[in-house]
């Protein structure tokens, strides 16, 4: 998150996300995360202060030498709405600016309906209008599938049927917020940079199984998008040459190998459940030892392990971050997925830490939220006019509260 301090607004936007994202920091901590010189941090916390937008919290005893204190953003008002949209259900939340879930719901949204898009509005105005009756600093939307133009929001998405859907700049415009759409493991990776493992690394790769098999590349602390926002789409890597028939017409991708239609499809051929069955089911009978249900997540798992080396040895990662609802059944992944990654990459690296993320519903949506709380630290613009409202929300939204009160 370095930045040279050029431009003051994105400094000071900067600071207070920092500030807000973090929980409180010293103005050394501001310094030393921001990449700004200690001068020019002491001259901004003043100005913010004398405007009512910091304050200073508790003495911090940690650091030896001369205590720094404190400090925090003034008020805890700065709230964000993250969405996970899906083909049969939206997951929304409302969070804090700390990453801490403030309220979830769970809705059903058909996105195969003609009228999705004023479908989807209308769900995400009245959870809005259910909240606390405070201004929020922007919406978050993660998609599966890719994101052209992250300023508009235009989706194509073979999971949910959308061609060109034109989200992002409708639902601003409907909504009169600042909407921020990704896809949604690159909203998960930008949360696990703010508020997870990430925090520590610079370079990383989140990896989710799950429905589909996905991929966030962090390198140099930022998201790696791409040309069209599709980097990271490794579900359509060949991983078995004439293999199974993927949904993207291709053979033997990894996810026609390692995603959840494939594995069921796999368990109800080999009768491990009925026709009809579910994951729940192939979990259960891999839990009490059947040897064909084991069988199919260790395939499923070693083809992972392999492309996920072949990752490893390209992007250089720090750490390999596994998410994603298929976690559950991890036990299962583990020791085929950990010796085929092994094998897979150079001595040099294969120490490379692999750390499974406890999987909850509402990550994905939290994560869409985190693309909010991100912004002020976005220095290459990501999220054009959309972040700027952002920014500025962020600036005048909390000042305006702090009146208020
Ligand atoms: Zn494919």
């Amino acid at each position: 998150m370095n930045r040279s301090g050029g431009d003051a607004d994105v400094t000071r936007a900067a600071m207070l996300a920092h500030l807000g994202t973090s929980g409180g920091a010293s103005r050394a901590d501001l310094a030393r995360a921001l990449g700004l010189s200690p001068a020019l941090v002491s001259q901004t916390v003043k100005q913010l202060m004398a405007e009512g937008l910091v304050r200073e919290l508790e003495t911090s005893t940690s650091s030896g030498g001369r205590p720094g204190r404190l400090l925090g953003v003034a008020s805890t008002a700065l709230r964000s709405v993250g969405l996970k949209v899906s083909h049969d259900h939206v997951a929304l939340v409302e969070t804090e600016l700390d990453g801490s879930v403030v309220r979830a719901v769970t809705l059903r949204f058909d996105a195969a309906s003609v009228t999705f898009l004023s479908d989807l509005v209308g769900l995400v105005r009245a959870f809005i209008g259910d909240g606390r009756d405070e201004p929020i600093l922007g919406i978050g939307v993660g998609v599966p599938g890719a994101v052209d133009a992250t300023g508009t929001g235009v989706v194509d998405s073979g999971m949910l049927g959308w061609r060109q859907a034109p989200l992002g700049a409708l639902m601003a415009r409907e909504l009169d917020v600042p909407v921020l759409v990704e896809n949604n493991v690159n909203a998960l990776a930008v949360a696990e940079r703010l508020y997870g493992a990430g925090r520590e690394h610079e370079n990383f790769l989140v990896i989710t199984i799950g429905e589909g098999v996905g991929a966030g590349v962090v390198v140099g602390g930022e998201v790696v998008r791409g040309s069209r926002g599709g980097a990271g789409e490794i579900g359509h890597i060949t991983a078995l040459s004439d293999g199974p028939l993927c949904t993207c017409g291709k053979r033997g991708c990894i996810e026609a190998l390692a995603g959840e239609k494939a594995l069921l499809g796999k368990a109800r051929g080999a009768g491990v459940v009925p026709a009809g069955g579910e994951m729940a089911q192939l979990q259960r009978a891999a839990d009490s030892g059947n040897p064909n249900a084991r069988a199919i997540y260790a395939l499923a798992a070693s083809k992972l392990g392999e492309v996920v080396a072949s990752l490893v040895q390209f992007i250089d990662p720090e750490v390999v971050i596994i998410s994603g609802e298929g976690t559950k059944a991890w036990t299962h992944w583990s020791i085929p997925f950990e010796q085929a990654l092994r094998a897979g990459i150079t001595v040099d690296r294969r120490a490379i830490p692999v750390i499974v993320e406890d999987w909850e519903d509402e990550a994905w949506a939290r994560g869409a939220a985190a693309l909010v709380a991100s912004t002020p630290f976005d220095v290459a613009g990501t999220f054009g006019e959309q972040g700027r409202r952002v920014r500025a929300r962020l600036m005048t939204g909390s000042s305006a509260t702090e009146a208020a009160s």
